[in-house]
């Protein structure tokens, strides 16, 4: 009997994939337990969902196949926090706001700013102080 793992997930819906029931397919034909943590709709209908995922390893691949046939991005570290890494500069700005570390310095020479998804709690205290608007939530 194979074992059953949980993942965090985060799916984005394009604006045309919302009406979709996508996540009664994930249940009922691949025999995923589902936990859905948060769930946003924006004014343009695009959708986000953070959940989990519990079940065994080939039925979680088989169904994530099957989302990705939907156009649905999915995003295997379940945040919701993301930095644009184009627009970031390395100001530095948002590090002093970050409690957990994940926003942070490594290295002292080259002062380059690290994001370290899987240290985000999303507690979104770092949303709205990049002067550069790199940082941004789903929800
Ligand atoms: S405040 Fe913005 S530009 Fe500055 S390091 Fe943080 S994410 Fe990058
Ligand atoms: S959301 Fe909170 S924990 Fe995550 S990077 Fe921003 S300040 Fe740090």
């Amino acid at each position: 009997m194979s074992e059953t793992v949980t993942k965090k997930l985060m799916l984005f819906f394009p604006r045309c994939e919302c009406e979709k029931p996508i996540i009664y397919h994930l249940v009922k034909d691949y025999n995923l337990v589902v936990n859905v943590y948060r769930a946003k709709v924006t004014p343009e209908e695009e959708g986000y969902l953070v959940l989990d995922v519990t079940g065994v390893e080939e039925d979680i691949e088989q169904a994530l196949a099957f989302v990705k046939t939907f156009n649905v991005s999915i995003n295997y570290s379940g945040k919701g926090v993301t930095r644009d890494e184009n627009s970031c500069t390395h100001c530095g700005h948002c590090v002093t706001h970050c409690p957990t570390g994940a926003l942070r310095i490594d290295d002292k020479m080259t002062r380059e700013v690290i994001y370290s998804e899987a240290d985000c709690i999303e507690c979104m205290a770092c949303i709205g102080v990049c002067p550069f608007d790199a940082l941004a939530s789903a929800f």
